[in-house]
């Protein structure tokens, strides 16, 4: 299966999913697209296009592994991180994230 190239910051899928790691993501939210369409534009093309959505929205940051991984091979990763910073999407996994790393990521640009 081919791997998104991804930006500098986002663990690869062969990474260990250790949780402080995941926690300490270092992605410079301004290399991000700055004008993106909604979902509908691109969900097509996702890895996550068909998979139960609550695999998307796990109860606890533990439980995130598989929708990461999913992330992780996705070629739209960075497309829905900056629909999901843009729009203040604050549940589930997007782009790569889970809603702990969103709320650090954009703390740290604040
Ligand atoms: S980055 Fe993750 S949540 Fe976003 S479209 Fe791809 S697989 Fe789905």
């Amino acid at each position: 299966m081919p791997v998104a190239n991804g930006m500098p910051g986002w663990p690869s899928p062969a990474q260990p999913r250790d949780m402080d790691q995941l926690l300490d993501l270092d992605i410079d939210l301004q290399q991000l697209p700055k004008q993106v369409n909604p979902p509908d534009f691109w969900q097509e093309k996702a890895a996550c296009y068909g998979l139960d959505p609550e695999v998307f929205f796990p109860t606890t940051e533990e439980e995130a592994g598989l929708a990461l991984s999913y992330c992780g091979l996705c070629s739209v990763r960075e497309v829905c991180l900056a629909w999901s910073i843009q729009n203040g999407e604050r549940y589930g996994v997007w782009g790569g994230t889970t809603e702990q790393q969103r709320r650090r990521l954009i703390r740290h640009v604040a």
